[in-house]
């Protein structure tokens, strides 16, 4: 951790501490709620800013923990105040009822796309606040009344100071352990959510699973809020659960920033903190009575969004950053330079046999409509050897790639990798078994550091966990990715950027740093769209020196490209495609005199050179 963050958790730290010593007992209530919103308000941030799944639904979970612990404690229903170890009982029993709910609400909505998901984070919140208000034995609207404190060990903890401990200590650990996730082989998975199903899947993320682990984080948040807040407030009704809550934790987590876990609890902040001095202010102001204070926070989310995306938090930094002259973010975690803990290498797989036959492509046809992409294309790619598809914009190229990257089935033929028939295999799974790819537009997480992004590439080469990185006990296994995922990209030239951010890089470094990504999965088939588009010469240079020290070490490597002097210089046999049809295949110096080629490419039977006009036609 850099010295400029501790300093500045320290300070808060102390800040925390003193707090309630100086406030009144009312601040300290305000400051107990402030606590438990920006524990729920976490998760929001974690399920939006992280993941990119918006959610309506999380005062419903809050509401799941809260009723749980009142119906276990409140003497109008099951009356267990008394009983020894009952928090206990009743915080892990609200944990799991609110993440039995989360896992089914979750099989139910997060394969739905696009608006889908929010909406039905939205009907959930709605059916959960009118089960609140209809069970009678739940007390209905009026909610179940004098609760008795929390006491654990003797110690009652009422609403004051030690409440306060209690809840802001529970909201650092959160964070911690949240801090920790993030920066870790799971945590990577998570954030890649953002970065498009697509890549997520290429890289061997099992998507389904990522959004599921982070829902239930998210959940299971809300949940130990629930029962703080039942212990705090003594008293539940379905209210504060209803969907309007929803909207307000999503208010907290966007107004403070939602890609922050800090940007949690200078929302949770801000929003408690007004409430509580507009509800006096605007009706003496406008000389009335009524809920203004909603109409200003609608205009101020308004207002945050348009100015500074990154909320209040993102605009912050910001400031900070250019009045102390501070200079990018640094990741927290980076492999040690030097061997003073010697890591041991990720073991390699089963390398394929020199000449060994990798990729199989017989006759595969894809029709969309009427329009047929593909048309009985063949062709076969050996260990260490490099081979080109080349021909016009419209020719069927990524779809032929998307073939055999198992992003579309063939309708017709069959994809042989590895001597397996793999005919719309997920993508996934084709990581798993050695094919890795790049993109033809590329697909970073731009505010990852270009360490991480490489080390996403080696994901199903680790192993550890949500509660191991939680806990960072994945010591080892992240030591051994993040190693890998420096050597891959020294290898490739990126070794002075390890932690900047992989937007910052010029748009041909981060095509590099795409192909570093690739090579962590270690692969035996590597698939390349338009590599050396926007390269410089030396680059380029650079790149194809690359390629071939991978042809040398048996890797398979296919590659879709424009730029004929690269692909002349460089690949092993080309295959030409025009109109989905396979024209012509053969030896670049054969393929540059082909007949068929020049017609296709010039539009008449002209002797020129391919190799000198065929340059441009980017997509
Ligand atoms: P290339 O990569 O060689 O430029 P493509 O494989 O992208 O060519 O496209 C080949 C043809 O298939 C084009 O006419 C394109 O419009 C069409 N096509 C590609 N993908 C789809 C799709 N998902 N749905 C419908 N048509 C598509
Ligand atoms: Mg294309």
């Amino acid at each position: 951790m850099s010295r400029r963050s501790s300093a500045f958790i320290g300070v808060g730290l102390a800040v925390l501490l003193v707090l309630p010593l100086l406030s009144s007992s009312f601040y300290i209530t305000v400051l107990n709620n402030i606590g438990m919103y920006a524990l729920a308000t976490l998760g929001v941030v974690l399920l939006t800013g992280v993941a990119g799944m918006t959610s309506f639904g999380q005062a419903a979970f809050v509401g799941l923990g809260a009723y749980t612990t009142a119906a276990l404690i409140g003497p109008s229903v099951l009356n267990l105040g008394a009983m020894a170890g009952i928090p206990w009982i009743a915080l892990g029993l609200g944990l799991l009822i609110t993440l039995a709910f989360a896992f089914v609400l979750g099989l139910l909505t997060l394969k739905l796309s696009g608006h889908y998901l929010p909406l039905g984070t939205i009907a959930w919140g709605m059916s959960l606040y009118s089960l609140f208000g209809t069970l009678e034995s739940l007390g209905s609207h009026t909610g179940i009344a004098d609760l008795p404190p929390l006491k654990i060990a003797g110690v009652v903890f009422g609403d004051g100071p030690r409440m306060y401990y209690l809840i802001w200590g529970s909201v650092l650990l959160a964070a911690l352990l949240i801090r920790n996730l993030l920066e870790s082989r799971m945590g990577r998975a998570i954030r890649a959510l953002r970065g498009g199903q697509e890549m997520a899947t290429s890289m061997g993320v099992d998507v389904f699973r990522a959004k599921m682990v982070v829902f239930l984080i998210a959940a299971g948040l809300a949940g130990i809020s629930g029962w703080l807040y039942a212990y705090t407030q003594r008293f539940v009704s379905p209210a504060p659960f209803n969907v309007q809550s929803g909207i307000d934790y999503l208010f907290m987590a966007l107004l403070g920033g939602v890609t922050s876990l800090w940007g949690a609890l200078i929302g949770a902040s801000i929003v408690v903190l007004l409430r509580e001095w507009l509800q006096d202010l605007l009706p003496l102001l406008l000389g009335r009575a009524g809920n203004f204070e909603s109409i200003v926070f609608g205009l101020l989310v308004v207002l945050v969004m348009q100015r500074w995306p990154g909320g209040v938090y993102g605009a912050l930094s910001t400031l900070l950053a250019r009045g102390l002259k501070l200079g990018p973010r640094h990741a927290t975690r980076l492999p040690a330079p030097d061997a003073s803990m010697p890591v041991p290498p990720l073991p390699r797989r089963a390398r394929p046999n020199p000449g060994e036959r990798v990729l199989d492509v017989r006759g595969v046809t894809k029709r969309f409509g009427g329009l047929v992409a593909n048309n009985a294309v063949s062709l076969q790619v050996d260990a260490g050897e490099i081979m080109a598809v080349i021909g016009p914009n419209g020719a069927g190229k990524s779809t032929l790639f998307n073939l055999i990257s198992g992003v579309m089935a063939p309708n017709e033929g069959d994809v042989i990798f590895r001597g397996h028939r793999v005919n719309g295999q997920s993508p996934r799974l084709l990581a798993a078994a050695g094919l890795s790819r790049t993109f033809q537009h590329v697909k970073l997480l731009p505010e990852m550091t270009v360490l991480e992004n490489a080390a996403l590439g080696a994901h199903l080469r680790g192993r550890k966990g949500v509660f191991a990185s939680a806990l960072r006990l994945d010591g080892e296994d992240e030591g051994r990715l993040l190693s890998e995922a420096r050597a891959q990209l020294e290898r490739v030239g990126l070794g002075e950027f390890l932690d900047r951010p992989a937007g910052s890089l010029a748009l041909g470094q981060q095509r590099v740093l795409e192909i570093a990504r690739a090579l962590c999965a270690d692969p035996c088939l590597l698939l390349l769209d338009e590599p050396a588009a926007g390269l410089r010469l030396k680059e380029k240079e650079a790149l194809a020196e690359l390629i071939r020290k991978l042809r040398a070490e048996g890797v398979a490597v296919l590659l879709v490209e424009h730029d004929m002097d690269f692909v002349m210089g460089l690949v092993d046999r080309i295959v030409v495609m025009e109109f989905g049809q396979k024209i012509a295949e053969g030896l670049p110096e054969a393929i540059q005199r082909d007949p068929a080629v020049l017609k296709a490419y010039l539009g008449a039977d002209v002797g020129a050179d391919v190799g000198a006009d065929v340059g441009g036609g980017g997509e």
